[in-house]
């Protein structure tokens, strides 16, 4: 088989197909109406090497390849990648896709059809993105010569450096490792927007439908006021029909970029959803209930009155109704150590104190780590934890950030922990109080020690006109995060990916290995792209202090500075070192041509205009426009920043996100993970207030954007004094989402409910 419909493919074909393309056959096969496409199956790919006779020239440039010589490598991937991208494609083949694509657009009536271009991998016993291709994606595909190039450029991806490397480190044969791409439309949505298959909050077997007019992003971004239909799932009737002004929607241009519009004004008040597509949508429903066999939290859209399912989740706050977040039943069990509550939820299990890296293999499953501070090869052994005290650390230390991230109940800043604790001994932790207990505590939350703090607190139907986001430090927690129905990502840091790789960055460009570096930035960042797409991701170039690179190899050059905090990080150490800035510019821009046009770029701890200045410059370099090809912002950490956040718009800003957790050790003089001086760092101490508010408040008179991503937007009271002061989004922590949104959507109501009282007191 080498092109096949969805329809014709099943889970049973991932040898041929890829585990995306038996995924989307299977779905499709289920009667669940994911957008309609086809895959081409391996089988093509293999065809097209060997008809082209291509494939000798290809393993005779391998074989003659050192693939340790780093340089050779890079050049011999080139060199095949070019062969395969350029080499004409036989006749039969292109046939077969071009059938297969006019077809689609025939099936879905357009002239040529919108589509997505992907890979996907079929040998599953490669790790995928090692493995390569597996990441590739093109969006926004459209007409026959465009899909056929694109094709080959997935089949070329195949030939990535890394892949080659990969392959040979592990014995694979070059010859027998093969690649599918599907070809899927891209839904052009004249309505859209979201389904819960029961009510979130009670369970009640009533589907819950907002709509709106154009793309899904007027609803999910909360830009405009949706309709709301309930219906009963048994009897199909509708109990409650609200039709409300739509006053925008969002419509693709052609590059496939959405715009926001105003709805013509004879929509603007017409129901979105006749009774038929609410028919359509009920059955959407069961099909998937029964599929997944749980309640489920979807996004859809219509094009020319056909529906179709974009996203699909289990709706979590379900599982969550009156379960104890907390220890309020242990009141009379032994606190035997007293911290800062980092990251909430219980967690029971056996203590496994870390004093030295090399003691990592002690973690077992569902162990409690015990150490000083936890450092970034420390997180594969967090993973396995059910929860983690350390001695060290604030809330905003790397413990604290990355627990919450894994969902890991954490305690950090006992001062104690690893003198106090000993191996073996069991004790419960309390992320929320900070509290750990002597003894096993049985909650539903200690026993499944990895609970779902992240996600069980998903998305509640509230519709905020100020964004709601979320933080993302790790790839791999990018599935929850965007679970959380978040509007965006606020802060994607760099750091924690880049201190993930192994080695230090600098050692991959000393060794000349920038490719390498450029690509695992890639495949970090399009995990988090692809989940949240189109909502904006904006990424932050690296900031770490020289500290937390030293244990990396490659780390030993690092300086050993008095006061880390205050030293070489962020935009200061970018500048100085330009060519690490560069590679993460180029990864963005190469995202932006595979279609992620949504990714952003967020600079670090700057404290002077020319800082912003030189940086966007160091970005045009690349090829990569500030403001017009990409979204460019900082971040506001400094009070230098803050006081003179005017001389930065005037320099050019898309955005600007408040950095609190620095910001506040900043102004007040407190390290953010010292543990003495832990009770003096307040972000509400009414000098960081007044600079938040200043900055809020001139970004808004410009125009510009203005979001928080410091820890203070995950504190409920803080947020609600920063909408009123006039934020338009805040990005939180996972498992902070549900609250803030409550809070936000209550600031606002007050706002209004406030500027009528005044209006009728006038
Ligand atoms: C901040 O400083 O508030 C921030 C979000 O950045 P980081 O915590 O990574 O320093
Ligand atoms: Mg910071």
């Amino acid at each position: 088989m080498f092109v096949a419909k969805f329809e014709k493919i099943s889970k049973d074909d991932i040898d041929i197909a890829g585990g995306k393309g038996a995924n989307l056959g299977e779905l499709t096969q289920a009667g669940i109406p994911v957008p309609p496409g086809f895959v081409i199956t391996s089988e093509t790919y293999e065809k097209f090497m060997s008809d082209t006779e291509i494939n000798t020239n290809i393993m005779d440039i391998l074989k003659n390849t050192d693939v340790n010589d780093t340089k050779a490598l890079q050049e011999a991937s080139d060199k095949i990648k070019e062969i395969i991208i350029n080499t004409k494609m036989p006749q039969d083949i292109e046939t077969m896709i071009v059938e297969a694509y006019n077809q689609l657009s025939q099936s879905v009536d357009e002239d040529d059809a919108d589509v997505a271009v992907r890979s996907s991998a079929t040998a599953e016993d490669l790790p995928d993105a090692s493995f390569a291709g597996q990441q590739d994606t093109y969006l926004h595909v459209k007409g026959v010569d465009q899909v056929l190039e694109y094709v080959q450029k997935v089949w070329a991806s195949l030939f990535e450096a890394r892949a080659i490397f990969y392959r040979e480190e592990n014995d694979f044969d070059h010859e027998k490792v093969y690649i599918a791409v599907c070809v899927q439309q891209m839904v052009q949505a004249e309505k859209a927007g979201v389904m819960f298959t029961v009510n979130p909050s009670t369970g009640e077997e009533v589907a819950m439908i907002e709509g709106s007019w154009g793309l899904g992003e007027s609803v999910v971004s909360g830009d405009v006021t949706p309709d709301h239909y309930d219906v009963d799932k048994k009897s199909g009737k509708i109990e409650t029909l609200t039709v409300s002004d739509k006053k925008f929607m969002y419509i693709n241009d052609d590059k496939g970029t959405s715009l926001k519009v105003e709805v013509p004004e004879e929509k603007r008040n017409e129901r979105v959803l006749s009774d038929e597509d609410l028919k359509k949508l009920l059955d959407m429903a069961k099909t998937i209930e029964d599929l997944y066999k749980k309640p489920m939290d979807t996004e859809w859209a219509m094009q020319k009155g056909r529906l179709y399912l974009l996203q699909a989740r289990p709706i979590t706050t379900l599982d969550n109704v009156d379960e104890p977040t907390s220890s309020d039943n242990a009141t009379d069990l032994d606190v035997i150590v007293k911290g800062l509550g980092a990251s909430p939820g219980m967690a029971a299990g056996s203590v496994k104190v870390i004093f030295d890296l090399d003691e990592l293999d002690k973690i077992e499953d569902g162990d409690i780590m015990v150490t000083a501070m936890t450092t970034p090869d420390m997180v594969p052994a967090m993973k396995k934890s059910a929860g983690i005290v350390t001695d060290e650390g604030g809330v905003t230390c790397h413990a604290s950030i990355i627990s919450r991230e894994l969902g890991i109940p954490c305690v950090v800043g006992t001062g104690e922990a690893t003198s106090t604790l000993k191996d073996s001994q069991e004790v419960t932790v309390d992320g929320k109080k900070g509290l750990v207990y002597e003894g096993i505590i049985k909650t539903e939350e200690s026993q499944s020690s990895q609970s779902e703090t992240s996600t069980s607190q998903a998305a509640a139907p509230i519709i905020t006109v100020t964004d709601v986001k979320v933080n993302v430090s790790m790839p791999e927690a990018a599935k929850k995060a965007a679970a959380t129905g978040a509007d965006g990502v606020g802060l994607l840091r760099a750091e924690h990916m880049m201190l993930g790789l192994g080695a230090h960055p600098k050692k991959f460009i000393d060794d000349g290995k920038e490719d390498e570096l450029i690509s695992e930035l890639i495949n970090g960042i399009i995990k988090v792209a692809d989940e949240f797409y189109p909502r904006p991701v904006w990424y932050r170039t690296m900031d770490a202090p020289t500290d937390e690179f030293v244990t990396m190899e490659g780390g030993e050059n690092e300086p050993i500075e008095h006061n880390p905090m205050l030293g070489w990080r962020g935009i200061r150490r970018e500048l100085d070192e330009p060519e690490l800035i560069q590679c993460e510019f180029k990864a963005i821009k190469k995202l932006h041509e595979k279609g992620y046009t949504n990714v952003g770029i967020m600079i670090p701890l700057s404290q002077n205009v020319a800082e912003l200045k030189k940086a966007k410059e160091l970005c045009a370099d690349v090829g990569l426009i500030p403001h017009k090809d990409v979204e460019f912002g900082m971040m506001v950490e400094t009070p230098a920043a803050a006081l003179i956040i005017e001389d930065y718009i005037a320099e050019g800003l898309d955005f600007v996100s408040l950095g609190t957790n620095d910001l506040t050790q900043y102004t007040l003089a407190i390290d953010r993970n010292n543990e003495f001086t832990a009770k003096n760092y307040k972000e509400e101490h009414p000098a960081v207030m007044k600079l938040i508010e200043r900055t809020i408040k001139i970004c808004v008179e410009n125009g510009v954007t203005c979001s928080i991503c410091g820890q203070a937007g995950s504190v409920p009271r803080i947020v609600e004094k920063l909408v009123g002061f006039g934020i338009t989004s805040v990005s939180s922590n996972a498992d902070a989402i549900s609250d803030v949104r409550k809070t936000v959507a209550k600031a606002e109501q007050k706002l209004i409910l406030d500027a009528a009282r005044e209006q009728l007191n006038k």
